[in-house]
């Protein structure tokens, strides 16, 4: 007997009071987006739950991509009957004669109240039943069944279930408005990216390549990256890609080789506020975590964050590299990041960066030359590529 439903369970969603419409229909909108390779599914929104009808769908694969969807607490594969117990015995029957596990539970909840008997009574009529017609020892284990069977009785039909799949939990992507994430080809970035999807914030990204320093190959691991990205959220990510060689030339021909990596990062973030800005993104995003280079001392953090206004989420900021690799390898994205080509950071690394630049003296460098025509220059020349499902499917991205 294959399950013929899956029914999805929202999580953190239910605290959310007048709200929560909104959450559920944009759940249901992404889901929708993230399983579009199966056209037959039917999606059927309550209150409470997502019920989505397979239509004859595999649902070990729907199973997968499901696994993936922000906003998801939980989800069972589940089979779907008319409100008649005899019809539900029977097949609770069959589920358990198909199982070589011995001991069970049955667990009603009896949601539509006007369904004649109490959960408990039913749990013990449906448990005798399956002790009278399968013919193998078995027993009852009301604490750790091996097989546990889940009887939801609603107004609408009766659902048996035997099996909780973990969700990605977090929130649906896009309720929590949408932030630029500065996206390097490194390690850092794209998990820090994951980790905002999954608050339910929408990302487009930027990234700054300087051609012909870096090469197409350094360019397609950060759409490769995005590719990985773009299945936790709707299906689609915008990659703002900024030529940043003019700017990062002009900053190095300007600056004391130990203040080089503060202006030059000062650069980035205005670029990026100015996209972000630009693009209704609200806050920027990126891989920084607290002395991991030198760039990321506190005070470097803040003489190169206070070039901007808009707030700057760091959500590896307290993660070891370890704990980072962790996730990205979780998200299958460490492989690609690991890649050898060139960043733009990394073409012009100076010997001796200062941990503990001084704003006067990064403003001081600055005055030296016209940035802001060049930062808008970068603003007005970017290239504005979109990740989907046709990504790799259609050659002329590159
Ligand atoms: P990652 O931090 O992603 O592993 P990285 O370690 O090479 O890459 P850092 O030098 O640590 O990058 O830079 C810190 C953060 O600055 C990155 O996590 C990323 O958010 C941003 N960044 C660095 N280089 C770029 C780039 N070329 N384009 C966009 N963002 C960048
Ligand atoms: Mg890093």
């Amino acid at each position: 007997m294959e399950a013929n439903y899956i029914v999805v369970r929202f999580g953190e969603l239910t605290t959310k009071g007048k709200n929560r419409k909104l959450f559920t229909q944009k759940l249901l909108k992404n889901t929708k987006e993230i399983l579009y390779e199966f056209p037959k599914l039917q999606y059927h929104l309550q209150y409470d739950r997502l019920y989505i009808y397979l239509n004859g769908s595999d649902h070990e694969a729907v199973n997968e991509k499901l696994k993936t969807v922000f906003g998801i607490h939980s989800f069972s594969n589940a089979y779907k009957f008319e409100k008649d117990l005899h019809i539900v015995k029977d097949a609770i029957v069959h589920i358990i004669d198909e199982d070589t596990r011995t001991t069970f539970k049955i667990n009603t909840k009896r949601s539509d109240k006007t369904f004649p008997g109490h959960s408990q009574d039913i749990n013990r009529e449906i448990a005798g039943h399956v002790f009278h017609h399968v013919h193998r020892p078995l027993k009852v284990d009301v604490h750790h069944p091996e097989i546990l069977i889940t009887v939801e009785i609603r107004h609408d039909a009766i659902y048996v279930m035997n099996n909780v799949i973990k969700g990605a939990g977090g929130y649906p992507v896009g309720i929590g408005g949408k932030a630029m994430l500065m996206l390097s080809g490194g390690i850092d970035s794209p998990v820090a990216g994951y980790l905002t999807l999954k608050r339910g914030v929408d990302l487009e990204c930027v990234h700054f390549a300087a051609p012909p320093y870096t090469n197409e190959f350094a360019r397609e691991k950060v759409f490769d990256l995005v590719d990985k990205l773009r299945h936790y959220t709707h299906g689609s990510i915008k990659v703002h890609v900024v030529n940043f060689t003019k700017l990062q030339l002009a900053v190095y021909d300007h600056c004391d080789e130990s203040y080089a990596m503060t202006v030059m990062r000062r650069m980035m973030y205005r670029v990026g506020e100015k996209l972000a800005l630009k693009n209704h993104c609200l806050a920027l995003v990126n891989g920084e975590s607290i002395g991991q280079v030198a760039s990321q001392t506190l005070d470097s953090m803040q003489v190169i964050n206070e070039v901007i206004r808009i707030p700057v989420l760091r959500p590896v900021l307290c993660l070891d590299k370890l704990e980072i690799i962790d996730i990205a390898n979780k998200i299958d994205t460490y492989d690609i990041s690991i890649r050898p080509h060139e960043d733009c950071c990394t073409i012009f690394t100076p010997k001796a960066p200062a941990t503990k630049p001084k704003s006067y003296k990064a403003k001081a460098f600055e005055s030296h030359f016209d940035y802001e025509s060049l930062v808008d220059e970068c603003v007005e020349t970017v290239e504005t590529i979109i990740v989907d499902n046709s990504y790799k499917k259609d050659e002329n991205i590159f």
